[in-house]
């Protein structure tokens, strides 16, 4: 296929080189323009340059914001997208700007995944798309390209956005209790590796044994996923449970402790620095 990519941070760079090993032709955007020119392709002078001539316009981008902005703003994506041209919104973002993609008269699906940049490059991700069913077929080679399965959420947009703020608050929910079970044990003189080595093997998951490794060696640089992000992510499916009147009290636990952690200066580290919080409260140094 004849694609736009835009937004080649962590995440999109190591998607972008996948789809150009799949052998699709890519037109790259990125606001930092180094990044875009290290991928190849045609690098495109802004959003609307990108999009004017494919099939596809794939968006990954930090956040709301910045999809506001691509998308949106002057000489963004809107500006210059075909009819007959996809947008796959791919970022990690709102159910509510999802709607409002939705509703500009392009032809969208959302298409956010599950996956740390080494999953991305290794071709492993989990694509979790969502929108009118034609689109979503049209869009399976992309999928095929990026990622090792994908899923269908439901015939709107939105819906994939909601599936994955809550896998992101799961996980976030994982650091939380390897946070405060670390502490207690720690100061209980126990091994914090030889709990992981227990734990893992009951719930025997990639995700669990890598968030609990980097969680027990202290490790959370460099970061994969910044906590700056993370705690976008706990956020937003806050947002999600008001629109959806769902209380989701751990969330708002969370978003507290993603709080604490910003206030000590975390935001650049990885987000599972947020262990650091419940080491914190227990007086313990790290
Ligand atoms: P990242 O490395 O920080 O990259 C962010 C990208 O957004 C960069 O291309 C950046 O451009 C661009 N950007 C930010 N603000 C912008 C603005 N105002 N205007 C234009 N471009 C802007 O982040 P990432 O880790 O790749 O994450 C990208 C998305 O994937 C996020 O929604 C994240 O939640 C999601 N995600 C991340 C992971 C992960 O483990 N990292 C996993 C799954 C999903 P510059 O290069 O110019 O800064």
């Amino acid at each position: 296929m004849k694609l736009a990519f835009i937004g080649l941070g962590n995440m999109g760079s190591a998607m972008a080189r996948n789809l150009v090993r799949a052998g699709h032709e890519l037109i790259v955007y990125n606001r930092t323009r180094e990044k875009a020119e290290a991928i190849g392709g045609r690098v495109a002078a802004s959003p609307a340059d990108a999009s004017g001539d494919c099939e596809a316009v794939i968006t990954m981008l930090a956040d709301d914001h910045a999809v506001e902005e691509v998308f949106f703003g002057e000489d963004g994506v809107l500006s210059a997208i075909r009819p007959d041209t996809i947008h796959m919104s791919s970022s990690t973002i709102s159910t509510a700007l999802a709607r409002r993609l939705a509703a500009a008269h392009v032809a969208t699906i959302s298409a956010p995944v599950f996956g740390r940049p080494e999953a991305a490059e290794a071709k492993k991700l989990l694509v979790v798309a969502a929108g009118p069913p034609p689109l979503v077929e049209r869009c399976r080679p992309v999928f095929n390209a990026i990622g090792r399965a994908s899923f269908v959420a439901g015939t709107e947009n939105w819906q994939a956005n909601a599936l994955k703020l809550c896998g992101n608050f799961m996980i976030a929910s994982m650091l939380e209790t390897f946070g405060e079970a670390f502490a207690t044990l720690r100061k209980a003189n126990v091994d914090p590796h030889l709990f992981l080595e227990v734990m893992n093997s009951l719930f025997a998951s990639p995700v669990y044994a890598g968030y609990g490794r980097a969680a027990a060696d202290q490790r959370f640089e460099p970061a994969g996923f910044a906590l700056l992000l993370g705690l976008k992510d706990v956020r937003l499916v806050l947002d999600t449970a008001q629109e959806c009147l769902s209380p989701m009290p751990l969330a708002s636990l969370l978003r507290d402790r993603f709080l604490d952690a910003m206030a000590h200066g975390q935001e650049s580290l990885d987000w599972s620095s947020v262990v650091q919080v419940s080491a914190r409260n227990a007086g313990l140094s790290h």
